[in-house]
């Protein structure tokens, strides 16, 4: 079994590499012969969450699961507050074959699933980013997002607003203007918005949103969590990453807890990506992704950081 540590991955995966397998991750979901097992996903008290991810790919010959969560008082201690490894084993053997650093995987794969979602839902013409959250993924989301349409500035809303400057920062390395505005102000000048927050109630409302915005709401990934007001997902055609998830434990649950959204109108996004479902089809249709984060992401960016790994000679032998 190779072990290869966080420190190895910046190295091994880049954002590029991050989009393509995760493009494929959602194409193989949507052919059916990948899947994610249940989730497992417990409260630990204090706000701390811990669980599990996992799944099989058929055809890519992967299985299996990351082991994390998210621990909010890390940051005081120096650490991220999301903290996950990725366990790989033999789909024929059950053998374990690599254990794999998933904290800079977690990133590039999250911000990969949304940059999709901008690259096959947003409008060709939009022009204005808004950002809802400055945690530590928001800065991936609009690195990802950056590449995918030719967006002439940001506007990004934050709860903690001392956590916006490290945004903007990451803003004026891509030389794009940045505005911290008001909530509203977001949903008002903003052609795509991507939310990226741990927030438990809902921060951006449906009243906020122009016609013709394109929304990748990230954050919420357990029962809970919200983000957006669950109005603003009657109003939109809703996609995902996996309709089982979205639907108990990402933005869809509480609009469909509410009968404001029939579960089998939510659309994975790999149906569009495999061309079985056009995708926008108007520039006035609200677009929302639910980005839920499966298991496969998980599995698909640890196996190509594995074989980079192994072509390079590097990482940790050890036998089990
Ligand atoms: P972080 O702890 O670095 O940042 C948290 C963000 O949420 C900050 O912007 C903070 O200001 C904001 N926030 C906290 N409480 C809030 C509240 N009550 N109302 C509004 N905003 C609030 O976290 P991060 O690593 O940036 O992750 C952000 C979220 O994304 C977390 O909920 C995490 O679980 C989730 N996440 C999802 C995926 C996925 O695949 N969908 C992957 C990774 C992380």
């Amino acid at each position: 079994m190779l072990i290869v540590p966080e420190a190895l991955i910046a190295g091994l995966v880049t954002p590029e590499d991050a989009f393509s397998a995760i493009e494929a991750c959602f194409a193989a979901m949507a052919r059916g012969g990948a899947y994610n097992f249940p989730v497992v996903r417990e409260a630990l008290g204090e706000g701390r969450q811990y669980g599990f991810k996992s799944g099989l790919d058929r055809a890519g010959a992967m299985l299996g699961v990351k082991a994390g969560g998210y621990f909010p008082g890390n940051l005081a201690k120096g650490l991220i507050n999301h903290q996950s490894s990725v366990l790989l084993f033999d789909p024929e053997t059950g053998r374990p074959v690599a254990l794999v650093g998933g904290n800079l995987l977690t990133a590039l794969r999250t911000a990969a699933a949304s940059a999709i979602s901008i690259d096959r839902l947003a409008r060709r013409d939009a022009r204005v980013l808004g950002i809802v959250g400055a945690g530590h993924q928001a800065g991936f989301q609009l690195r990802a997002a950056a590449r995918v349409r030719q967006f002439e500035r940001v506007v990004a809303w934050n709860l903690h607003p001392e956590m916006l400057p490290k945004l903007a920062a990451v803003a004026a390395e891509l030389g794009l203007p940045f505005e911290a505005v008001a909530l509203e102000q977001v949903g008002e000048s903003a052609d795509v918005i991507i939310t990226i927050t741990s927030a438990p109630a809902a921060s951006l409302m449906s009243a906020h949103v122009r016609a013709g915005t394109h929304l990748a709401c990230m954050g919420t990934d357990t029962v809970g969590k919200q983000e957006v007001e669950p109005a603003l997902l009657a109003r939109a055609t809703v996609f995902t990453d996996e309709v089982a998830q979205s639907i108990n434990i990402g933005e869809a649950q509480h609009a469909v807890a509410l009968g404001l959204l029939q579960a089998d109108a939510v659309v994975p996004l790999g149906d569009v990506v495999i061309g079985a479902h056009p995708g926008r089809q108007s520039a006035d249709e609200i677009t929302l992704f639910d980005g839920t984060g499966v298991g496969l992401q998980d599995l698909a960016v640890a196996a190509m950081a594995l074989r980079r790994a192994r072509e390079r000679g590097i990482g940790q032998e050890v036998e089990m």
